[in-house]
C-alpha cells in the first residue's frame, strides 16, 4: 500500500419490535435485521424474505416464524457487540489470533450460539445499547467531519 490512509466510519443497528408494517411483513434491514456486531445483513435480509414468503403463502405466523428462527442469532450479536466493546484493544487482539489460526467459519458460528452465558448477558448488553450514542470528540458544529471518516478519533 503506497500513502495508505486510515479512514472510518459509523453504523447504526436497531433490533425489530414486529417487523410488521400493518399487515405486511417487513424484511431485512428495513426491519431491523442485522448483526449488531459486524452490520452483517445480507443472509438476514434473505432469510427474512423467503420466511415472509413462506408465511404469506402458508398463512403461518410471520413474528412467530422470525422470533424463533432469527431472533436468537440478532440476540447473541448484541451480546457479541457489547463484548467486543468491553474487550477493548486485547480482547481484539484475542479475537484475530483466534479467526487467524483457526478454523474461522466454526469460531464465528459459535460465537452466535445463544448460549447460557449470552442469554444472562443480553440485558445488559440491551441496555447498554438503549442508549443514545455520545460523541465526545466532535461538536457537529460546523463540522465536516462524518464521526471518524479519517479515523484519528479514539470514539
Ligand atoms: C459498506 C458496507 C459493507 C457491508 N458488508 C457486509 C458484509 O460483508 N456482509 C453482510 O452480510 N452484510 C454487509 N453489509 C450489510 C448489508 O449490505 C445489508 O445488511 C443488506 O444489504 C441489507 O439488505 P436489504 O435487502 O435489507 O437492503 P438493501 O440491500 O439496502 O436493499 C434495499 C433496496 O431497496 C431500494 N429502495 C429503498 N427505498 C425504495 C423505494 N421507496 N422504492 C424502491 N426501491 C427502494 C434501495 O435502493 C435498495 O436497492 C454491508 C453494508 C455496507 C454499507
Amino acid at each position: 500500500m503506497r500513502n495508505a490512509r486510515s479512514f472510518g466510519g459509523y453504523g447504526a443497528y436497531r433490533s425489530p419490535r414486529s417487523a410488521m408494517q400493518g399487515v405486511h411483513p417487513v424484511i431485512g434491514e428495513h426491519a431491523g435485521f442485522q448483526d449488531a456486531l459486524a452490520g452483517f445483513g445480507i443472509r438476514h435480509a434473505i432469510r427474512s424474505g423467503v420466511l415472509a414468503a413462506e408465511c404469506l403463502l402458508t398463512g403461518n405466523d410471520y413474528v412467530t416464524r422470525w422470533k424463533s428462527e432469527l431472533g436468537p442469532l440478532l440476540e447473541a450479536g448484541i451480546v457479541n457487540r457489547w463484548m467486543f466493546g468491553l474487550g477493548g484493544k486485547v480482547g481484539m487482539r484475542i479475537a484475530s489470533r483466534k479467526l487467524a489460526t483457526g478454523d474461522a467459519g466454526g469460531v464465528l458460528r459459535r460465537a452466535y450460539y445463544l448460549t447460557t452465558f449470552r442469554r444472562l448477558a443480553l440485558p445488559f448488553a440491551r441496555r447498554r445499547y438503549r442508549k443514545a450514542l455520545e460523541d465526545p470528540s466532535c461538536s457537529h458544529i460546523n463540522c465536516d467531519c462524518v464521526w471518524c471518516r479519517h479515523g484519528d478519533h479514539g470514539a
